[in-house]
């Protein structure tokens, strides 16, 4: 028996494809090809925008004919959607999700949601230097645009010590890079400072992120410990209350001490970049110089649309902080341009930011629904897809072509 399995999206989505590989392996499959020649095909689905669904949609309306032929055959073949569609079907309580991929994809033998996939098996991975380490799945954040809490769920922390021992094995079997990966990788592990029991029944954000009011004051110590070492909770300046503290400073120093040439971590959020992590990144000189930090846009009143927890000037002050502490530090970003009510001055105000910061690159998007979220339900996409495309050209003629030229 053979599998293909064909991947949308960023690169969790390919670590999670690594590892339903690893599941196919295990069962004696081996990997096919090309779709004809698969007997089970495996598509891992991406939502973040509708182009991204409708492509989906289309591939699995070309693989019904390959099926048919199969049929005709007498040939076995399934075909497994799996991935974020999958994950927003399971999510969402009405069914009407589900009901609607079910009758636009009547040729999917099965829906997997992705939680289905462990981390029990050596994932199959596609590089012999690189590798791609998942910390965490789902995101607690809720910016407004965004589908990810819907698709993958709230943010679950893989166990410190399960991502340890992943990256010692690939050490010694010779990686040389190593990327953690995670929605929001420095929030990493408040779940896990929570406890076992916490994780599986926390459910809303006040606890799980939050310090309890009446605890979040300055006078009350309150402790939270890592292998028997206190670790202190991060007072969350604008939003005037302590956080409960993240793992990921000395998740990330334990990762770069095993010796990989290079260590790189993908996406982290502004408002959790503690000074804790600013130092352990400027103590060790084999962790990423290339810091991924999406700022979405660079004015404050969409930034408060978004849900963003931060203003242009406080993304301004990180940036200044982290290039006065981490010598040949350079940024990437993620940008949305034509966010619901976005006005000319607001987008200046985007380009002003991206003036001043000097990105590396930037993945700018024109903003677009998406099911569920609070944009969609709340807030009017009332910018003009000309005006959208014009936003994206300066915006990338700016950030992207220029630094192509320089
Ligand atoms: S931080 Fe915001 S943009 Fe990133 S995955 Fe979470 S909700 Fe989406």
């Amino acid at each position: 028996m053979k599998y293909f399995i064909k991947t949308f999206g960023c690169q969790q989505n390919h670590a999670d494809s690594e590892r339903v590989a690893s599941g196919f392996k295990a069962r004696g499959f081996s990997e096919a090809k090309n779709y004809n020649d698969a007997n089970y095909i495996v598509i891992n689905t991406c939502m973040i925008r509708q182009s991204a669904e409708d492509r989906v949609y289309g591939l699995v309306r070309n693989l019904g004919v390959i099926k048919k032929q199969k049929e005709k055959r007498k040939e076995f073949l399934k075909i497994i959607v799996t991935g974020c569609m999958v994950g927003m079907a399971f999510r969402d309580k009405s069914g009407q999700y589900l009901q609607k991929i079910r009758g636009r994809m009547p040729e999917v033998d099965e829906f997997l949601p992705i939680e289905e996939v462990g981390f029990d098996n050596q994932p199959v991975r596609q590089d012999d230097t690189h590798a791609w380490v998942p910390v965490s799945n789902g995101c607690n954040n809720f910016c407004t645009f965004c589908v990810v809490p819907f698709t993958r769920g709230r943010e679950i922390s893989r166990p410190f010590h399960d991502i340890l021992s992943e990256c010692l094995d690939l050490r010694k079997r010779g990686y040389r890079m190593v990327t953690l990966l995670g929605q929001n990788v420095n929030s990493y592990g408040a779940d896990l400072l929570l406890g076992d029991k916490n994780i599986q029944t926390i459910r809303d954000l006040e606890k799980t992120y939050f310090i309890k009011k009446e605890l979040a004051h300055p006078r009350v110590k309150i402790e939270f410990k890592l292998n028997g070492k206190s670790i202190e909770p991060v007072y969350v300046k604008h939003l005037g209350r302590y956080r409960i503290p993240t793992l990921f400073p000395y998740l990330l120093e334990a990762v770069a001490k095993m010796g990989f040439r290079s260590v790189n971590f993908i996406s982290s959020n502004p408002w959790d970049f503690s000074d804790e992590l600013i130092d352990t990144i400027a103590r060790y000189k084999n962790i990423t110089r290339t810091i991924h930090l999406p700022v979405q846009s660079g004015d404050d009143k969409v930034l408060k649309r978004m849900n963003r927890w931060y203003t242009a000037e406080q993304y301004l002050a990180l940036i200044s902080k982290l290039k006065s502490q981490i010598s040949k530090v350079n940024f990437t970003t993620d940008i949305i341009v034509g966010f619901c009510g976005e006005t000319k001055m607001q987008f200046e105000n985007t380009l002003e930011l991206a003036k001043k910061v000097g990105f590396e690159k930037a993945y700018i998007s024109m903003y677009s629904q998406r099911p569920m979220t609070a944009a969609t339900k709340a807030l009017q996409d009332d910018v003009p897809h000309t005006v959208k495309k014009k936003r994206w050209q300066i915006l990338e003629e700016l950030i992207n072509r220029s630094s192509k030229k320089n």
